[in-house]
């Protein structure tokens, strides 16, 4: 079932979320609904406090061509990163059509649970690391504008506003 998606500025998008503390048949039904809500926006990941849920829970597949590799996370977490550092320009399904570049580790180790309940850990590179760090950062309440300057992020901010308040019409 599609979801809708949260739009900047929303004080839901600002909470730190809650670990995941049993995985419940409800929970991998979310899952599924956030990986089908994000494969028809379409993005390459999805948090579930940009669907009012403040749960850890993530979804990506930054896969562009070729097999999808759909990915679910719960309590994701980061736990070592490289020193080196790559720019890469991002955007957000909470703030359509604004893009910025941010500075993020180059690569990052991730541990998870799986959707069978199972602990993984994985090292990310490219477009997955930058995307799993994004991703982890919503469940703290972390937009990738955080990271800006106050200038352009208050500018950012009034143009997602503003769409926000015309699709709200
Ligand atoms: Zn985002």
């Amino acid at each position: 079932m599609l979801k809708t998606i949260l739009i900047h500025p929303d004080p839901r998008l600002k909470k730190k979320c809650d670990a995941v503390a049993d995985l419940s048949d409800e929970l991998r039904t979310l899952a599924a609904d956030m990986l089908e809500t994000m494969y028809e926006a379409p993005g390459v990941g999805l948090a579930a406090p940009q669907i009012g849920v403040l749960s850890r829970l993530i979804v990506m597949d930054c896969v562009k061509e070729g097999t999808p590799e759909p990915t679910v996370m719960f309590n994701p977490e980061v736990l070592s990163s490289s020193d080196e550092t790559n720019v890469y320009e991002e955007g957000c399904l909470s703030i359509p059509d604004q893009f910025a570049e941010v500075t993020r580790p180059k690569e990052v180790r991730v541990g998870w649970i799986d959707m069978d309940g199972n602990p993984q850990e994985k090292d990310f590179d490219g477009l997955w690391s930058t995307c799993v760090q994004h991703e982890i950062d919503h469940l703290n309440g972390k937009l990738f504008i955080d990271y800006l300057g106050p200038m352009k992020r208050q500018m950012i901010t009034r143009k997602s506003l503003k769409l926000k308040r015309e699709l709200a019409r």
